[in-house]
C-alpha cells in the first residue's frame, strides 16, 4: 500500500499535537505519590460547584442522545453578549470550532497568517485543509500585529490571533487591537482565540464581542469552558460569529458534538459567578507568588495575562521539565513551541505554587 498515494497531502508537514503531561506518567517514571500538574493550564480548583450539580443530575438521563444544536447554551451566550444565538456554535472544545472553521472556510491554497509562536491547533487545522501558512513574525515575544498587517496578500483568507497569547500569557492592549483590526480587510476573517480572557485586566483587554456587535462581521471570537470554568475534562468551547459563517459550519458539525453531561456542566458553570470570581482571585495570587520567587532566582518571564507564566530558565526546556517532574511537579517544556529554554507553568492552588517553587530553588540553586 502506498500511504503517500492514500493520504490527505496536507497531512504531509502536520506534527500531532502534544498536550501537558498526566500526573501517571509521574507516578510510573519516578514514584511520585501525589504529582501536581500544571502543564494544561486547567483550574487547579477544581469543576465549578454548580456545573457538578448539573451534570451530576444528567447522569441517569444519558441513555438519550443531546439536544444536537446546544440551543440552550447558544441562547445562554446570546443572552450574555445580547446577540443573536444563530451567531454562537458550541463545540467539544474550542479546539472543535477551530477545526470547523478551517474546514468551512479553506479552499486549497489559501493564505492564513499564523504568529511564529502560538497555539498549534491553528497550523494543524488548516494544513489539513491544505491552506498555504503564512508565519508572522514576533516582536521579542509579543504578537507583531503590524507584521501581520505586512503579510496579507488578496489570497489570505485568515488570521489566527490568540489574546491573550499561549505560550507566552502575553495581552495585547485593546488600543492594539482595535487600530489591528480596522486595518485588516474585511473580507479576511479575524479568529480571536480568547481561551483566556477571564485572566485578562478587564480595563486593558478588547472587547471583541462588542466590536462584533457593532458590525465588525469579519471577527470570529473563541471562548472556552475549559480554563476559568474549570470545565476541561468536559469539552465545551464556543464560537461567536457571522451568522453565515456559524451556518457553514454547521453543515459539518458533528449531530450531537456535546454530551448530555457536558452540556448541563457548561449551564451550570455558565451561572457560577462566584467561582470565576474565586478563580481569577486565586489565579493573581498565585502569578504575583510565582513572580515573586522566580525575581529571587534571577529567571526572567513574561507577565501574564492568564493562568500560566512562560519563564525562561536560560537551560534546556525539557530537562528543566524533566527535572521538575522528578519532583513531583509537572509543568510543559515550551521547547517545541519554538522557545528552546523556556517552561510553561500553570498557577495552581497556593500548595501547588509551593510545591513548584521548592522544586524549582532546589534545582537552580544546585
Ligand atoms: N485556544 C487556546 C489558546 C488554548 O490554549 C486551548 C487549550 N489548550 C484551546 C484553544 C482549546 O481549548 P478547549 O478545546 O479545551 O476548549
Amino acid at each position: 500500500m502506498d500511504i503517500d498515494r492514500l493520504m490527505n497531502s496536507g497531512l504531509r508537514d502536520i506534527k500531532p499535537y502534544v498536550g501537558g503531561k498526566h500526573r501517571e506518567e509521574a507516578k510510573e517514571k519516578y514514584r511520585i505519590e501525589e504529582p501536581v500538574k500544571m502543564s494544561s493550564n486547567e483550574n487547579p480548583l477544581g469543576v465549578s460547584p454548580r456545573a457538578l450539580e448539573e451534570a451530576q443530575g444528567m447522569l441517569p438521563g444519558a441513555n438519550v442522545y443531546p439536544e444536537g444544536s446546544n440551543r440552550l447554551l447558544r441562547e445562554a451566550i446570546a443572552g450574555v453578549h445580547d446577540i443573536s444565538p444563530e451567531t454562537v456554535m458550541f463545540g467539544n472544545g474550542a479546539d472543535e470550532i477551530i477545526y470547523y472553521l478551517a474546514m468551512g472556510l479553506i479552499n486549497d491554497g489559501d493564505e492564513v497568517i499564523i504568529p511564529r509562536l502560538t497555539f498549534p491547533i491553528y497550523e494543524i487545522a488548516c494544513r489539513m485543509m491544505r491552506a498555504a501558512i503564512v508565519y508572522s513574525g514576533m516582536r521579542g515575544l509579543i504578537v507583531d500585529t503590524d507584521d501581520i498587517s505586512k503579510r496579507l496578500t488578496d489570497k489570505t483568507k485568515l488570521i489566527a490571533l490568540c489574546n491573550p497569547n499561549n505560550p507566552t500569557g502575553h495581552a495585547l492592549h485593546r488600543d492594539d487591537v482595535y487600530r489591528f483590526i480596522d486595518t485588516v480587510p474585511r473580507n479576511v476573517l479575524i479568529i480571536m482565540d480568547e481561551a483566556y480572557a477571564e485572566f485578562a485586566d478587564p480595563d486593558l483587554f478588547p472587547e471583541s464581542v462588542a466590536k462584533f456587535r457593532e458590525g465588525h462581521d469579519n471577527l470570529f471570537i473563541i471562548k472556552t469552558l475549559s480554563k476559568a470554568y474549570g470545565l476541561a475534562g468536559f469539552r465545551v468551547g464556543y464560537g461567536i460569529g457571522d451568522a453565515r459563517i456559524v451556518e457553514l459550519m454547521n453543515r459539518i458539525k458533528l449531530p450531537f458534538n456535546i454530551s448530555i453531561v457536558s452540556q448541563h456542566a457548561a449551564l451550570g458553570a455558565l451561572q457560577d459567578d462566584a467561582f470565576i470570581q474565586r478563580t481569577i482571585e486565586n489565579t493573581r495570587k498565585g502569578r504575583e507568588e510565582i513572580y515573586e520567587a522566580l525575581g529571587r532566582l534571577g529567571l526572567s518571564y513574561v507577565e501574564s495575562s492568564t493562568n500560566f507564566i512562560l519563564i525562561d530558565t536560560g537551560r534546556d526546556g525539557d530537562l528543566v521539565t524533566e527535572e521538575l517532574m522528578r519532583r513531583g511537579v509537572i509543568v510543559r517544556s515550551a521547547k517545541n513551541y519554538g522557545t528552546p529554554t523556556s517552561i510553561r507553568v500553570t498557577v495552581g492552588t497556593p500548595e501547588q505554587n509551593h510545591r513548584f517553587i521548592e522544586a524549582l530553588e532546589e534545582i537552580f540553586s544546585a
